[in-house]
């Protein structure tokens, strides 16, 4: 005989847990699969450790999804505001780092043990390392799930198994498997939140690995952001880049802006009336990194001369090279170090106040498993909350 849970959820991260919780609290009986030693393998790893739980400014504008409306009912039903209040009732000491982003003082581990207490609180039943081999509906409405040779019944089966990206926590494309099992449809999925990698011409700049800066960073549609740029060994990273890889296409560029903040042509023509004979190289380097200054020089990028034999044509050269740096990235490091996955189930035929299937009923998707990607700063977690919370709402409504 089959196992029964009313509600069976597959994965145990950040939206599968969430969600139970919030079932188990309603008095629902719910079941979590998860095919890992441990839950909330990504939350542990998440925001160096420390958990970037939300954000202070949460809006529809910070995702990015093919149908731009349906984050908004599940975000404002179930706010930032609503996750903090959860983590202070938890007594969990958290700070702002930087715009708005929320932190664990102490360790990701804390918002797992809440999500944990939650489930234990209301007796949800999570099952570990279980390893998937079939889901299927059932014939007068329900579902059924195999899982290590033992089948599972189901009224509601919730589908929360995350995106593709660092396999090495678990992530597998079960979630996308389930959605094309049942017809419904794929926005192509591809990593992202992810560092570009140089192209063979530009391999030298991984002699600068290490250093960074603060930059302004445009995609060609148009978005851009302010933050750090940082040189790898591979590539760039850092805030900035991360951030522009969730607007950036395969065969686009980037333009890079390396002095976001001040006039190259302004502070090159004010400092050659005052020190003439200052080498340019010289000037470069006490408002940008020296090592970065030093490899133009060598490589002949930048002209060998003091300020006052700097012709306008070199200058203008300059101006363009320093502000508009555009740069073609070789593709991304993948899934390997990205942070999410943009595409997923296309929400076309997801309900936006429930998370049903529109096609199937009975069948939910929530958390990155869907189209939707948030920026970096914490916006994916919240993502995950509030389509969990607008889920289990429903469901305990039935
Ligand atoms: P997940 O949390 O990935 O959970 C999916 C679960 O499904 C996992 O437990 C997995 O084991 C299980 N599963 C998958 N396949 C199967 C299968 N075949 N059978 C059974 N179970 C399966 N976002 C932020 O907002 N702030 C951050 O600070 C942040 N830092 C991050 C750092 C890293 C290194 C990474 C990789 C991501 C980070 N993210 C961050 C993104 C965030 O972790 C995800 O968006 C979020 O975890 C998505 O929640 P989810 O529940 O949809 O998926």
């Amino acid at each position: 005989t089959p196992y029964f849970s009313d509600t069976l959820i597959i994965g145990a991260g950040a939206a599968g847990l969430f969600c139970a919780g919030q079932l188990g609290k309603q008095g629902k009986q719910v079941t979590v699969l998860d095919s890992g030693k441990k839950a909330g393998r990504k939350i542990l790893m998440a925001g160096g450790g420390f958990c970037n739980f939300t954000n202070l400014e949460i809006t529809p504008q910070h995702y990015l999804s093919h149908n731009p409306h349906f984050v908004k009912s599940a975000l404002a039903r179930f706010t930032q505001w609503d996750f903090i209040a959860l983590v202070a009732e938890y007594g969990i000491a958290y700070h702002e780092k930087e715009l708005g982003q929320l932190f664990c003082d102490e360790s990701a581990q804390q918002i797992v043990d809440l999500l944990l207490a939650e489930c234990a609180k209301y007796q949800v039943n999570i099952q570990l390392r279980q390893h998937i081999e079939q889901v299927s509906a059932l014939e007068n409405g329900g579902f059924a799930v195999q899982a290590n040779g033992q089948t599972w019944h189901c009224h509601q089966l919730v589908v929360a198994t995350g995106g593709l990206s660092m396999p090495a926590l678990g992530a597998s494309s079960l979630g996308y498997q389930i959605a094309e099992q049942f017809g419904l449809g794929m926005i192509p999925p591809r990593a992202s939140l992810v560092p570009f990698r140089w192209r063979e011409t530009e391999q030298f700049y991984t002699a600068l690995a290490g250093v960074s800066l603060p930059v302004r960073v445009s995609a060609e549609n148009g978005q851009s952001f302010f933050n750090q740029l940082l040189f790898t060994h591979r590539g760039i990273s850092g805030p900035a880049i991360l951030q522009i890889s969730n607007y950036w296409q395969p065969n686009e560029w980037v333009e890079v802006d390396l002095l976001p903040n001040q006039s190259i042509g302004d502070y090159l023509q004010e400092l050659r009336q005052t020190s003439p004979k200052l080498q340019l190289k010289t000037a470069l380097s006490r408002i940008l990194p020296t090592k970065l200054v030093e490899l133009w020089q060598e490589r002949e990028m930048i002209p060998a001369e003091t300020l006052a034999n700097l012709s306008k044509v070199r200058l203008e050269n300059l101006e363009n090279f320093i502000h508009h740096w555009q740069i073609f990235p070789n593709g991304t490091e993948g899934y390997r170090t990205a942070e999410v996955t943009m595409g997923g189930v296309d929400t076309h035929e997801i309900s936006s106040k429930t998370m049903e299937s529109s096609k199937v009923k009975g069948l939910y998707f929530i958390g990155e498993v869907l189209d939707v990607t948030g920026w970096l700063g914490g916006y994916n977690f919240q993502w995950a909350w509030s389509s969990a919370y607008a889920c289990a709402n429903h469901i305990a409504s039935l």
